[in-house]
């Protein structure tokens, strides 16, 4: 547990009533929440070392991820804004934590910063009324999206491997709870590529607010502690500009969410 620079080991702290795991700590969010918030600052003993953190849930047991979910995005596409959610997934084994370097994998690599809900104790068939209490937080996230591979077979493309090669999931650098992000529809998000500003959104842009989107996932899949939802991104993608532009070998991918933090990652050639 982060507060300011300081931290708390919530295993060590808790004489192991709660778990160190927190993929486990998520299936029990209330215990953890209720807990946290009787722990005063004095407790925060360690100084947060930022090269130290990793994805704050680093084995979902799914990866949910929207396409076109904001109008700038859909617009900059052509492709019109969806009237029902545009779903795939993300395989798990592609997440990694801040500071990762990712590799190259072909000529048209894609940055697309978005804001990833967490799920805490999750569920299946939750209202939209009750979403928020089935979710954890909030981090930062970068959809990375190799696009030639997202559009194979050309004629029924399938998103979910193009978007998967290791390391095309970076998370983090926390989670942040709902009472430190203020309203999750109303925050800015942005990205740099080697700290030229390629993307400057926010959240009230949503075609389909978070609450919406548990409700339609939830009434198909159940929600699992630890899951991610990766709600979107806005315009200015590589593949929205005119020319097209991508990643190359020693890119860095900067990405920010207000309340939130900000994260690095690093692109490397594929050997
Ligand atoms: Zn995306």
């Amino acid at each position: 547990m982060v507060r300011g620079t300081s931290t708390l080991d919530v295993g060590k702290a808790s004489g192991g009533q709660l778990p160190a795991d927190p993929t486990e700590a998520y299936a029990r969010w209330a215990d953890v929440t209720k807990w946290a918030s009787a722990q005063r600052d004095e407790a925060f003993t360690s100084t947060l070392d930022p090269d130290e953190l990793y994805a704050p849930s680093p084995a979902p047991p799914q990866v949910f991820v929207l396409g076109l979910n904001y109008r700038s995005h859909a617009e900059e596409l052509g492709w019109g804004v969806p009237d029902v959610p545009m779903v795939f997934t993300k395989f798990p084994s592609s997440v990694t934590g801040p500071g990762a370097e990712v590799e190259i994998t072909g000529p048209k690599v894609d940055w697309e910063v978005e804001l990833v809900v967490v799920i805490g104790k999750g569920g299946h068939h939750i209202a939209a009324a009750d979403a928020w209490d089935a979710v954890a937080g909030f981090t930062v996230g970068q959809d990375v999206s190799d696009r030639d591979v997202q559009i194979r077979p050309q004629d029924n493309p399938q998103h979910g491997l193009g978007k998967s090669f290791k390391g095309f999931s970076p998370i983090g650098p926390v989670l942040a709870t709902m009472d430190e992000v203020g309203d999750p529809h109303d925050l800015g998000l942005r990205c740099w590529v080697n700290g030229e500003l390629v993307q400057d959104g926010r959240t009230d842009d949503f075609v389909f607010p978070i609450p919406f989107l548990i409700e339609y996932l939830s009434n198909v899949v159940t929600l699992l502690p630890g899951d991610l939802i990766f709600t979107g991104t806005p315009s200015g993608v590589g593949i929205g500009r005119k020319p097209p532009r991508f990643l190359s070998p020693g890119d860095e991918v900067r990405s920010e969410i207000d309340g939130i933090g900000e994260m690095v990652t690093k692109f490397v050639p594929r050997p």
